[in-house]
């Protein structure tokens, strides 16, 4: 079957006792046995599972293509997961421009335990074979960076990492599995903050981990996430099963409405550089399109004429967009990047550079909005020199 169809049937059933066709919220955290103390429903305790956590994690792993899916409290939790699999002493290699919760996990968390890791240029393969070590064990990659959006090449790095006994790790946030399968391109666990496109409203957090059966990282996964109980509540997993029975949807919106913005936003005298990957004026647009089907994602970056002031004002100046951090949702978003409180040092995120989650308003508003806000701020900049 193809997603669309995935996304709606997989891990649902009419409901046994009501008839309900939406699948009920079950809150309860104990499940009744039978005289023989058996539990012939295969529920006893909700952490230990959960019908609503359960649908969901059976209709993910089908949408990435993988075989088990570990469903966590936020995307951060899920990363956790992953790392803990690891053994004292082993290396990791991160993008240089990795999720700034990713690193931080690695560097104040893990690196009591003894993990080290090397941050890495993820579009450089020969600065990636020169950054193996021997204890090398894990390479980490982002489908898009940061607000830079560039693309790792999945199936090369993967292959690389393969070379060197290492596991490939995609966080596929920013496209989803419509727009990109990478277990299908060689990874061997996929990670998610279903935050973001997949709960796809930005009402509800949630991370959540992929993998094939026969991988033992996944199976050791679902060991941290029932042991510690660091679980995603009934509720979220509702909310997030049925954010992603409308994802194949919204995600061609998201992109077409992307693609829209980006193309105008490069022909706007007040714009520097547009960073898309659907354009083919980025660097790896023919990487982009060889590894992204139906569209480069819902995630816009500009750099402002008129630097950081200019930027700021464009913030304040937008009606449509609202000044927020975070992505995915129904409601475009925008933030000077380097202004964010998830920006920690160390980044060369340009000054004047403007992230833009772009939303499922009509893409002739956003572009109406985004024009008219750059032109207030260039006036008012120009007004105040
Ligand atoms: C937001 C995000 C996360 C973390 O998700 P939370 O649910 O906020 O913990 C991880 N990776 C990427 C790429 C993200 O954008």
């Amino acid at each position: 079957m193809r997603i669309e169809t995935i996304a709606v049937h997989a891990g649902h059933n009419v409901d046994g006792g009501s008839g309900a066709v939406a699948q009920p919220i079950t809150l309860s955290v104990t499940f009744e046995r039978d005289d023989e103390g058996h539990y012939p429903r295969g529920y006893f305790y909700s952490s230990k599972g959960n019908p609503n956590r359960n649908a969901l994690e059976s209709a993910f792993a089908a949408l990435e293509q993988g075989d088990i899916a570990v469903a966590f409290a936020s995307g951060c939790a899920a990363i956790a997961g992953i790392f803990r699999t690891l053994r004292p002493g082993d290396h990791v290699l991160v993008p240089n421009d990795v999720f700034q919760g990713t690193i931080r996990i690695l560097r104040e968390i893990l690196a009591k335990w003894g993990f080290a890791y090397s941050a890495v240029e993820m579009t450089d393969s020969d600065a990636i074979r020169a950054a193996f070590q021997d204890n090398t064990r894990l390479v980490w990659m982002e489908t898009l960076s940061n607000p830079m959006l560039r693309v790792t090449d999945v199936e090369l790095v993967s292959a690389l990492a393969h070379e060197r006994g290492a596991i490939s790790v995609v966080d596929n946030t920013f496209v989803t599995p419509v727009l990109q399968q990478p277990l299908a391109q060689g990874a061997d666990l996929v990670v998610h903050a279903t935050t973001k496109y997949i709960g796809g409203h930005g009402d509800v957090l949630g991370g959540i981990v992929v993998a094939p059966e026969s991988n033992r990282n996944i199976q050791e996964i679902r060991q941290i996430q029932l042991l510690e109980g660091s679980v995603m509540s009934p509720f979220d997993s509702w909310l997030t099963h049925r954010g992603l029975k409308t994802l194949a949807c919204r995600m061609r919106t998201h992109a077409a409405n992307a693609l829209q913005v980006a193309s105008a936003l490069e022909r706007h005298p007040l714009v520097g550089s547009v960073y898309y990957p659907g354009l083919s004026s980025h660097p790896q647009f023919e990487l982009a399109k060889r590894q992204l089907h139906e569209g480069f994602g819902g995630i816009v970056s500009v750099r402002v004429r008129g630097g950081p002031e200019a930027a700021n004002a464009v913030c304040g100046k937008v009606r449509v967009f609202t000044h927020a951090t975070s992505f995915g949702s129904t409601e475009s978003l925008i933030q000077r990047q380097a202004s964010s409180p998830t920006h920690g040092p160390g980044t060369d995120v340009p000054e004047d550079l403007l992230r833009l989650s772009i939303g499922l308003e009509h893409p002739e508003d956003l572009i109406d909005d985004l024009t008219r806000a750059l032109e207030a701020a260039e006036l008012e900049v120009r007004a105040k020199a």
